[in-house]
């Protein structure tokens, strides 16, 4: 069950995250379902609500990382961890293909956290076609990243 979480913390994470999932970096404007808080260390592990341990994460990619901060990795037979927001940043892992439809790994970290939580499955990638063809995608970069 998620725990209720006060607006303000909230809202707090949300404006922090520019309103894209911290993951595959849809915009929440754009979608019928408010995005979730994630817990980067899940609460089952002793996470808490501070905004240190959330994360805004789409549906869909917050389903997928479920309780898990790293995964084993088949293709490099290694325990890789997934991408964390917190302590990470998106563009040193990730970047748009050039048709701004995929994301692309740029480390073993960006690869695994693509794979998992299918970043680029079909439904996102058609939003993020819908969404070039009316300038809405890709996103601007990580406002944490300008400064
Ligand atoms: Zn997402």
């Amino acid at each position: 069950m998620p725990r209720k979480i006060s607006p303000f913390i909230r809202e707090q994470v949300r404006q922090r995250a520019a309103v894209l999932c911290e993951y595959c970096h849809t915009d929440e404007h754009w979608q019928l379902v408010p995005f979730t808080l994630d817990h980067i260390l899940p609460t089952s592990e002793g996470g808490d609500d501070t905004l240190e341990n959330l994360a805004l994460a789409c549906f869909h990619c917050n389903r997928h990382k479920s309780d898990k901060q790293s995964v084993f990795d088949a293709d490099t037979q290694n325990v890789i961890p997934l991408f964390n927001p917190r302590r990470m940043l998106w563009a040193e892992h990730f970047i748009w293909s050039a048709d701004g439809l995929r994301v692309l790994p740029q480390s073993d970290i960006g690869h695994v956290t693509i794979k998992w939580l299918e970043l680029n499955r079909e439904r996102v990638q058609r939003i993020r076609q819908d969404d070039i063809a009316i300038n809405r995608h890709p996103p601007l970069a990580d406002p944490r990243e300008s400064s």
